[in-house]
């Protein structure tokens, strides 16, 4: 496995590494994507749609494309301008949907203005839908039909906790901390897939460091840094932090900042059994997962089964 112990700081934690795991998730797509390209004619598709400017969304959308592109695959990237309006938006979306050459289709979100998420998510094909947004893809997830397309951060959660259990997650205890619809609920399904107890606690939750204390899996996924403290955490447990915060970093230099995640890592690690990083722990999974949700779609497109990565 390619995770290591961690540092004399954190003695007793496993620090699960994303990076490898990811490296890992993204060379079996390139393998299977080769396969199916080879034997099918079939390139897999990615088209990113952006609206606006938001300097963080660009930087986002362009790692997605280069990634794919990378792999191999088409990568079309459209970005239109903040003042868009939705039939426009409705409009793009309408041909990528009809576009045989894209099999999934990502929508940058928070869009600007009064363009509603939600009237553009459903406009997605299911079938296209990388993120899992669709509520056919929702109800698909909560009814465990295998024609769901997972939302990329919680597949690749779920890779490194099976990781981190030897695949043995059926009885555990797990909380998730948020219930968002990208990331929250759909970890939660995935994890009674598996058959753990799954309790979601969010901002009204009470007694939370109680709630968390009991729990043999510990998923953060609020956006509060280092909200979750090491007297939270269950000897042995295995904490993922999807947190990403920006917090002001003035020992790096003036208007410096750092990246920490929802768990404050260095006293979760020193109890925790294992233990995601941030930066380096969940984020290179979901770019990872995106790549193979859309092979996962490609091949549904060719007629084939979907590969199982892990
Ligand atoms: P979100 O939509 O803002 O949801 C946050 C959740 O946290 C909500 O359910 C909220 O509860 C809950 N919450 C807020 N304050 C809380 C508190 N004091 N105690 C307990 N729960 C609290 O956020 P999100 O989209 O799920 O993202 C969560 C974090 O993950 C963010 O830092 C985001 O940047 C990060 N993220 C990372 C990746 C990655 O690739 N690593 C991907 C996606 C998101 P209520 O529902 O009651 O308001």
């Amino acid at each position: 496995m390619a995770n290591e112990p961690s540092s004399s700081a954190d003695p007793q934690a496993i620090r699960v590494d994303g990076r490898a795991t990811a490296a890992r998730v993204v060379e079996q797509v390139a393998e299977d994507g080769r396969r199916l390209t080879a034997e099918t004619g079939v390139v897999p598709g990615l088209a990113t749609v952006l609206v606006g400017d938001d300097p963080g969304s660009q930087v986002y959308v362009a790692s997605k494309g280069k990634k794919a592109t990378e792999l191999g695959f088409h990568s079309a990237q459209h970005t239109l301008a903040a003042d868009t309006d939705e039939a426009a938006l409705l409009d793009l979306i309408a041909q990528l949907n009809a576009d045989p050459a894209i099999h999934s289709i990502l929508v940058q979100l928070p869009l600007p203005g009064d363009l509603d998420a939600k009237r553009v998510i459903e406009a997605i094909v299911p079938e296209k839908d990388v993120d899992g947004l669709h509520p056919i893809n929702v109800g698909r997830l909560a009814s465990g039909d295998r024609r769901a397309m997972v939302p990329c951060t919680p597949a690749g959660c779920m890779i490194l906790l099976r990781d981190a259990w030897d695949g043995a997650l059926s009885g555990l205890s797990a909380v998730v901390i948020g219930r968002s619809n990208l990331v929250g609920k759909p970890i939660a399904q995935l994890l009674l897939a598996e058959n753990c107890t799954v309790t979601i606690a969010h901002s009204r939750t009470r007694d939370l460091p109680a709630v968390v204390r009991g729990a043999d899996i510990v998923v953060a996924a609020v956006g509060r840094p280092e909200m979750v403290r090491g007297d939270w955490i269950k000897p042995g447990a295995t904490v993922i932090d999807v947190g990403m915060n920006r917090i002001p970093a003035p020992e790096r230099g003036e208007g410096k900042t750092r990246l920490v995640g929802d768990v404050a890592y260095a006293e979760a690690a020193a109890v925790a059994g294992a233990i995601t990083p941030v930066p380096g722990g969940v984020g290179p999974m979901t770019i990872a997962m995106l790549m193979a949700n859309t092979l996962t779609a490609a091949c549904r497109h060719a007629g084939r089964g979907a590969p199982i990565f892990g």
